[in-house]
């Protein structure tokens, strides 16, 4: 598995954001404290970011080797800043190239994507046959499919949101059927959908059996798969996320609002269930259940659950 993150808000270099946090995403990528698949993220990293008064399109950096070693990352991090940046250091599946055009933020107009998981090639490249105008994925990797899926839907109209809980819950299903089908074999690698998308305006993201914290204060809102300091009592290698969607009511947070929508449920694949409740104040970090639609901005967080 990966870690990745979003920031979305006030300025700041990609030093800032990415390695200089004392469990940040570089700490994370030797040595991740909450990752529930892999030990260790060194097949490369990529970081995106914009710069809208020169263009809409994001700026990325992808490299095949670990973070750490990249010494002209180091160079130029502390020197760029911006107000939207997405992030990710790479654990390769099993069977994917390790290359640079594997590694997200895979990128399409302005949106960027990165995908925490590990899905069936088959079940993408049988979606894909049937979209014909999605856009040819950068790689065979499952995340680069799985992002062609939402540059398909994207293109095609739908909000960022929508696309991104339409990919995941068409996938999550079809997986799902074949993994209960194999599931005599005891030979079903579980399906891991945590993906994470921005346009530069909002950050999307989705929870699908692997972790994913948030934490919105005063100048932003942040979105990663674990906090990047020790503000959270959690031991190291515990994971606390619920399984299973709907099973962390009241868990829910502060600061959570659906938007209005005329058919009830935000999103056509998202039930509204994160309706505003008491909990922790804000900048302060909070995990998201599984099988979550999380939507963020700078002034908003809001979660709905995704249903197969
Ligand atoms: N399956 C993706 C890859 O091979 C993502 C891996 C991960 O989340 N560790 O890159």
């Amino acid at each position: 598995m990966c870690r990745h993150l979003a920031w979305l808000g006030t300025e700041r270099t990609l030093a800032d954001v990415v390695v200089d946090p004392r469990f940040g995403l570089m700490r994370q990528s030797w040595a991740p404290r909450r990752q529930r698949h892999g030990r260790i993220n060194a097949d490369g990293f990529g970081v995106g970011w914009y710069a809208p008064a020169v263009r809409p399109e994001p700026a990325r950096y992808r490299r095949a080797v670990p973070m750490w070693t990249d010494a002209s990352f180091a160079s130029f991090a502390g020197a760029v800043a911006s107000g939207c940046v997405l992030a990710a250091v790479r654990d390769a599946t099993v069977g994917m190239p390790i290359e640079e055009s594997a590694t997200a933020p895979f990128a399409h107009g302005s949106l960027l994507l990165s995908h925490n998981g590990r899905v069936d090639t088959g079940i993408l490249t049988a979606l894909l046959a049937g979209r014909p105008d999605a856009p040819t994925p950068d790689s065979r990797c499952d995340s680069a499919l799985l992002a062609a899926l939402v540059w398909e839907r994207a293109l095609a109209g739908a909000e960022l949101a929508e696309a991104v809980a339409e990919v995941v819950t068409t996938v999550g299903a079809k997986a799902a059927t074949r993994e209960a089908a194999r599931d005599a074999d005891g030979q079903a690698p579980p399906t891991r959908l945590n993906v994470l998308v921005t346009d530069g305006h909002q950050i999307v993201g989705t929870t699908w059996n692997e972790t994913l914290w948030y934490r919105l204060g005063p100048t932003g809102v942040l979105v990663a798969s674990e906090p990047d300091d020790d503000t959270v009592d959690v031991p190291d290698g515990a994971v606390g996320v619920p399984d299973g969607a709907g099973s962390s009511r009241g868990r829910e947070t502060a600061m959570l609002q659906l938007p209005a929508s005329p058919g009830g449920a935000p999103f056509p694949s998202a039930v509204a269930d994160a309706a505003v409740q008491p909990g922790p104040g804000p900048d302060v970090w909070v995990e998201v259940p599984n099988h979550r639609l999380l939507v963020a901005d700078t002034r908003e967080v809001t979660l709905s659950n995704l249903t197969l």
